[in-house]
């Protein structure tokens, strides 16, 4: 539990259900279940919605340990967000809560499958019903393609989608793995969606 953060019963119910899955584990999609649970506390409005832990994460047993939390801080100060707000005002989550390992090819992580998806969804579903944040960012196609459809990144990130009183601002993987971010045109988007951000943030009243 984070510094000043305050228990919340039915978060706590959540967290505890979260560490004791082993849904995939049991179902034989993956070798050992170590779910990540607790991402921040009720009264955050900002959730940040990833693919599924890394190895780094599966290893230090916190949401976006590794190079991603690092890119995602970048991106948040850039936009005008105060030092710290990354870890201690954003709820940090993820589609899935165990490292799935690596992909077969030895290239990053492997990618949840459809199954997978839909054995944890449930807890995500119950988080965003808990907070029910008026901004979710989304990092990777993975969870762009969870909450608004199957896009390209250049198709979507620097744009804004509200839904049902939401706003959802769509980002890429930090991860050092892909190459998207190589392309100047890509980072001209991602610039965007810094100015998008920021935008929203003085909306909202976050920073
Ligand atoms: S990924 Fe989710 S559903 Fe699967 S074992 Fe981990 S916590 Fe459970």
């Amino acid at each position: 539990m984070g510094t000043g953060e305050v228990p919340h019963p039915g978060l706590d119910v959540l967290h505890a259900r979260i560490l004791a899955c082993r849904a995939c584990h049991e179902a034989g999609y993956l070798e050992r279940a170590n779910p990540i649970s607790r991402g921040g506390r009720i009264g955050d409005r900002v959730m940040i919605v990833g693919q599924a832990p890394g190895p780094v994460t599966d290893r230090k047993g916190y949401h976006f340990a590794g190079p991603a939390g690092k890119g995602i801080e970048t991106l948040l100060g850039r936009a005008g967000f105060p030092p710290g707000f990354f870890r201690q005002r954003c709820y940090l989550t993820s589609l899935t809560r165990c490292f799935p390992g690596k992909a077969p090819g030895g290239h990053g992580d492997r990618r949840p499958s459809p199954p997978e998806l839909r054995l944890c969804r449930p807890f995500l579903d119950e988080e965003l019903a808990l907070l029910d944040p008026p901004l979710v960012l989304l990092i990777g196609q993975m969870a762009i393609a969870a909450f608004l459809g199957k896009h390209r990144l250049e198709e979507v990130v620097g744009n804004v989608f509200e839904r049902d009183a939401r706003f959802y601002v769509p980002l890429p993987h930090f991860s050092g793995v892909s190459r998207w971010l190589n392309d100047p045109a890509h980072r001209a988007l991602v610039d965007r969606a810094i100015e998008r951000l920021s935008g929203l943030g003085d909306r909202l009243r976050l920073t």
